[in-house]
């Protein structure tokens, strides 16, 4: 006997007793290719039976843990929806801070050289590229599969003062010099139970762990940004919430004035910036 035909409200109440509710919500906005709005307003609607049968396979794989982001293959972040997949860190909302505090550094109508490193996604150099047009914002990455995502980020924005490189932290920007350089690199310390828990455990390991204290990457680039800022140039970066004080110590000890930590909306330690005079 073929399955009764169910309603949207039902296959997302159903849903909701074994995920997270905005989760159902994205996985079926996702399969009926709507926005999530669009379901609220049809909910006495059918589900017809395919739409129902991929509905309930993206369920099983998000109660295995799945990342919705990467079952959608889509995020929000800032006022851009991007693309996302295995080979990217899925943009967090914390993420936006770092950007806020680019662009308070960036003024709206003059033209800035800005690098962002191990752009994933390209969250944070397509955010400041869509806010400051007049900027050229060069995006770098080592891993070859997560620039195409980036690459196509831009196209799907529809923003084309980003340019695109390959390479390893500062190694990437040759011999210029840039107004700002920001960075969200991985500083999760290897080893840390928390790479196990949840999203993390399908996120790409070299987009989330760096050294036994999770600092080598963000040495690397306070270290070698110097040589890259331009005279007031500003270094920003993205760390974990306990890493404040040792990310103000590197930028002291590498030249760096006007050293402060930022806090995220949870009043943690979030994000550290400092100058090159
Ligand atoms: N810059 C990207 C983001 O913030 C990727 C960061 C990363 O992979 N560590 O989303």
């Amino acid at each position: 006997m073929d399955a009764v035909p169910t309603t949207i409200s039902n296959a997302l109440a159903r849903a909701r007793q074994r995920i997270d509710a905005t989760d159902a919500d994205l996985l079926l906005a996702h399969v009926l290719q709507r926005p999530r709005s669009w379901l609220f307003a049809h909910a006495g609607d059918t589900l017809e039976a395919d739409a129902a049968a991929r509905f309930d396979a993206l369920l099983e794989r998000r109660a295995a843990g799945e990342p919705v982001a990467y079952l959608t293959g889509s995020r929000g972040f800032w006022t851009l929806e991007l693309d996302v997949n295995a080979a990217t860190l899925i943009p967090r909302p914390e993420t936006e801070l770092l950007v806020e505090l680019a662009l308070a550094r960036l003024p709206m109508d003059e033209p800035a050289r800005v690098a962002d490193l191990g752009t994933g996604s390209g969250a944070i150099a397509l955010a400041i590229a869509r806010e400051r047009p007049k900027a050229a914002v060069i995006a770098t990455d080592a891993s070859k599969a997560a620039l195409a995502v980036a690459v196509g980020n831009a196209r799907r924005n529809g923003i084309d003062n980003v340019w695109f490189r390959r390479g390893d932290w500062c190694e990437a920007l040759g011999n210029e010099r840039f107004d700002l350089i920001v960075s969200n690199p991985p500083y999760i310390a290897e080893g840390d139970p928390h790479l196990g828990e949840g999203d993390l455990r399908f996120e790409p390991a070299s987009a989330l762990a760096s050294g036994a204290d999770g600092l080598d990457a963000i040495r690397r680039i306070v270290r070698a940004a110097p040589r890259h800022l331009a005279a007031s140039g500003w270094l920003l970066l993205e760390h974990g919430w306990e890493q404040g004080d040792a990310v103000r110590v590197l930028l002291v000890d590498a030249g760096f004035v006007e050293v402060e930590t930022a806090r995220d909306l949870e009043q943690r330690d979030r994000v550290t910036l400092g100058c090159i005079l």
